[in-house]
């Protein structure tokens, strides 16, 4: 079973090839145009997939070595995103499925992001998760723990009651003058920087929710109050802020996600999304899942921020029971994860 898989639900435009579970392609053109903005703008970012969406996925079945009529199936990201930039996706996963006359499927870009550990390198890769396992999904948009019983049985137990982790990263990157997004750049820095140099109040919130919005707020205090006594503040410390700010947020994420593993019992743990990609992040869970005897499982940094591998993987799963869709599909921006 071949599936082609697409992803526009943001900034990058992706397509993928899947065979029966091992990865054969992953193509990412990202776009650049929005880091003069500090974000992303949508109107600029459907219009920079239309012009990649064919060339990407040319270059992904080129890359996988097999013909186009080999595709078994097109899987193409439904929700939640921008809806321009979904609709792209959309429009050409239909017009392929049409045209080859092969099933369309829809995926929920959330579920992709957990699935992502299914992507199998090759036929005898056997380090994907055992069910029921958690997943700590962090990413631009969200902040949730989720118990997964099955690949599309997947329940959220916890999540941001505001903010996401990966936008407390960019907003308070942005405050210090970075550019979008700041998440993959105060990891960098951080590397040179002192953890503890800077203390910042960490939200109490009840349960398994969380929250980043007061954070982001103490921070942009932090910084106005300093460079009030100092111009030169940020640039004098730029590391040791960058390690602070990352040392609370990677804390505030694993108080919870220890309290889940706790209340629930699963000892086996998975993170994913884009801030599954940040390197303080992956330490601290590898030293807590020695501490409390977990089995870990962290995703390839490929897999981690939106890509249509964990598309196509969704999709090979769906395949398999037979979820399809008709040609009147419409995307939606907003969807939560146990949404078909
Ligand atoms: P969602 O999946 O919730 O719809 P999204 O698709 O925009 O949101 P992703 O692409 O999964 O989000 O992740 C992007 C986020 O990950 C950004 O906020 C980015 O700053 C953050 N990020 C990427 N790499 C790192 C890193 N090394 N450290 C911290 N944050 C990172
Ligand atoms: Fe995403």
């Amino acid at each position: 079973i071949v599936i082609l898989g697409i992803e526009s639900s943001c900034d990058d435009t992706s397509a993928a090839i899947i065979q029966n579970g091992v990865i054969k392609s992953n193509e990412v053109a990202g776009q650049a145009v929005h880091k003069a903005y500090g974000g992303v703008v949508p109107e600029l970012a459907s219009r920079a997939h239309q012009q990649n969406i064919i060339p990407v996925v040319d270059q992904a079945i080129k890359k996988a070595g097999i013909s186009r009529d080999q595709i078994s199936a097109v899987a193409f990201t439904r929700g939640p995103g921008l809806l321009g930039s979904l609709l792209v996706g959309t429009s050409f996963a239909k017009g392929f499925a049409l045209a080859s006359g092969i099933p369309l499927i829809e995926i929920n870009h959330l579920q992709g992001h957990v699935l992502a550990h299914f992507i199998k390198e090759d036929e005898n890769d056997d380090s994907a998760p055992n069910f029921p396992f958690l997943c700590l999904l962090v990413s631009g948009g969200n902040s949730q723990i989720i118990i997964v019983r099955d690949y599309l049985d997947m329940e959220v137990i916890g999540q941001t009651i505001d903010d996401a982790a990966g936008e407390a990263f960019d907003k308070c990157a942005k405050v210090m003058g970075l550019p979008y997004p700041g998440g993959p750049l105060i990891d960098k820095l951080a590397k040179e920087g002192d953890p503890k140099a800077f203390k910042f109040a960490e939200p109490k919130i009840k349960g398994l929710d969380y929250s980043f919005s007061g954070l982001k707020t103490s921070f942009l205090y932090f910084i106005r109050d300093n460079i009030k006594n100092n111009p030169d503040f940020i640039e004098e410390n730029k590391s040791d802020i960058c390690a602070s700010i990352q040392h609370t947020i990677i804390k505030v994420l694993l108080a919870k996600l220890k309290r889940a593993a706790k209340e629930t019992g699963i000892k086996e743990i998975t993170i994913a999304g884009g801030v599954s990609a940040n390197s303080g992040l992956r330490e601290t869970l590898q030293k807590e899942a020695e501490k409390h005897n977990w089995k870990l499982h962290i995703p390839k940094f490929a897999y981690t921020t939106d890509n249509a591998a964990m598309i196509a993987i969704t999709g090979y799963y769906k395949y398999l029971k037979g979820e399809f869709v008709g040609q009147d599909v419409a995307p939606f921006s907003r969807m939560v994860i146990n949404e078909k």
